[in-house]
């Protein structure tokens, strides 16, 4: 049996993290067991599903590297299909016309409310002879009586009364299906071997089995995977901070550290923390999904950010890097000393955003002075040590951190000066400020044409102020 996973949402807003955790947990067991990872955009909902949502779904599904093997598949176009299923459920009486009208439905659920019963669709069309020239609504035949049980892989057995589930109307009377019926009809259609949701779903799930089985249809295995919480245990929402996939992105994480963190949050492996995709992949299971709601942790996403900014080589993340560069109105693409640079950074940077803050100095034409930096280190006094570095690094033919720190050193023998003297007056020269990477690798990664120009605008600056 090839296993067939899908991630089904329904396009009304952006991709929350809870969605994505879904989207992932889908897509590792798809490649754990070899299996076939499938999208189905869930747009059935006419009045609140639109395309801006699902491109939104997509692109973050994108970033994240969610590759899905097959779909979109949009249940928009399946409305055919949806009746007629609903058609043959009706012909085998396993379903039956309503004609009550939705005056009436919403009479009698204010009756039964005031009653003290549950507000439970009553049955009275379920042995309807007659078929009246009326509009009518399909409604599926559920087992008055016994019970209706499944092994959700991570919640273990559960059980419900039938006696608790109402005859659910699959078919609207304006012919449009319901979310319950085309979910089984895809699932089932579509092969899938296991459901792995949200438990929000879990009160859907023996509806659906009915369905299935009315269907004639195999079940899949279901797994129902608990909420992603906020620190004061309540669902994530907005007030616990960005709940968007992209919120992230433009905060300058890096999709890879959302993954990981995705993955442990409601999933261990030991007490690993840090994995990579093909660990992931590797160990990932349903046994080792938690019962208990995870709870959504910035300080620890932001610190596994930090992890693969410092860890990833600065060739991948140029690309990554340049768009908040430019966010800041500096065009970075194609400058080849950008890999140097973000080596001088990344091991300080918690985010991209950060990091392009902190980059910003190496890619403007001129510095600004701090004003406390430059009244402290831009002295007259400094003007003959910046001469002589000027002339010790136009001399230099390999201009590397070694280099330049040689260099500058035999400056500071001759000069008989202490490195502190010479280090924060460079720092300002070369930054603006008094705090920065390593002055040599930093000089290193600025470029010597760069370094010598930006010494001689310190030069400047201190004799215009004599
Ligand atoms: N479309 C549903 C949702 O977004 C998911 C349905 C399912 O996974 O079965 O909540």
């Amino acid at each position: 049996m090839t296993v067939r996973t899908r991630f089904a949402p329904s396009p009304t807003g952006y991709l929350h993290v809870g969605g994505a955790r879904t989207a992932l947990f889908n897509f590792l067991f798809a490649r754990r067991h070899k299996g076939k990872f499938i999208l189905r955009i869930e747009d059935t909902d006419a009045a609140r599903s639109t395309d801006e949502a699902t491109k939104a779904i997509l692109d973050g599904m994108r970033w994240l590297g969610l590759d899905w093997d097959e779909g979109p598949f949009f249940q928009s176009a399946m409305y055919d299909e949806y009746r007629r299923r609903a058609n043959d459920l009706l012909e085998a009486r396993l379903a039956y016309r309503c004609f009550c009208t939705s005056e009436e439905l919403a009479q009698r659920r204010d009756v039964a409310m005031k009653e003290g019963r549950a507000p439970m669709y009553d049955g009275r069309c379920r042995e309807r002879k007659d078929s009246p020239d009326k509009p009518y609504a399909v409604r599926f035949k559920s087992p008055l009586t016994g019970s209706t049980a499944f092994k959700d892989e991570i919640k273990g057995e559960i059980t419900f009364d039938n006696s608790t589930l109402e005859d659910l109307v699959i078919l609207r009377s304006d012919a449009t299906p319901t979310y319950n019926f085309c979910v089984v009809v895809d699932d089932a259609l579509m092969g899938m071997t296991h459901v792995i949701r949200g438990d929000d779903h879990i009160n859907n799930t023996p509806k659906q089995i009915l369905i299935y089985k009315a269907l004639g249809k195999p079940l899949p295995i279901f797994a129902h995977v608990p909420m992603i919480l906020g620190a004061d245990k309540t669902r994530l929402s907005k007030r616990h901070g960005a709940t968007s996939v992209m919120a992230y992105k433009e905060m300058g994480l890096l999709p890879h550290a959302l993954v990981n963190y995705l993955a442990r949050l409601g999933w261990s492996s030991g007490d690993q923390e840090i994995f990579s995709i093909e660990e992931l992949i590797e160990k990932f299971s349903l046994e080792n999904v938690g019962k208990s709601s995870g709870v959504f942790n910035p300080e620890k996403l932001t610190w596994l950010n930090q992890h693969y900014i410092k860890s990833s080589p600065a060739k991948e993340l140029v690309p990554l890097f340049l768009p908040f560069l430019k966010e800041l109105g500096i065009d970075g693409a194609g400058d080849e000393r950008n890999e140097r640079i973000i080596n001088t950074l990344k091991e300080r940077a918690k985010t991209l955003k950060e990091m392009a803050f902190a980059a910003a100095f190496y890619y403007t034409d001129k510095v600004e002075y701090d004003k406390k930096a430059a009244d402290k280190f831009l002295l007259p006094e400094a003007v003959p040590v910046f001469e002589a570095l000027r002339l010790k690094l136009s001399g230099l033919k390999v201009f590397d951190a070694k280099s330049i720190e040689t260099a500058s050193i035999a400056l500071l023998d001759e000069k008989a000066m202490k490195l502190g003297a010479l280090a924060q007056p460079v720092r300002v020269a070369l930054t603006g400020g008094t705090v920065s990477p390593g002055i040599f690798e930093m000089m290193e990664a600025m470029g010597q044409a760069k370094t010598i120009e930006r010494i001689e605008q310190a030069e400047a600056f201190i004799r215009e102020r004599l």
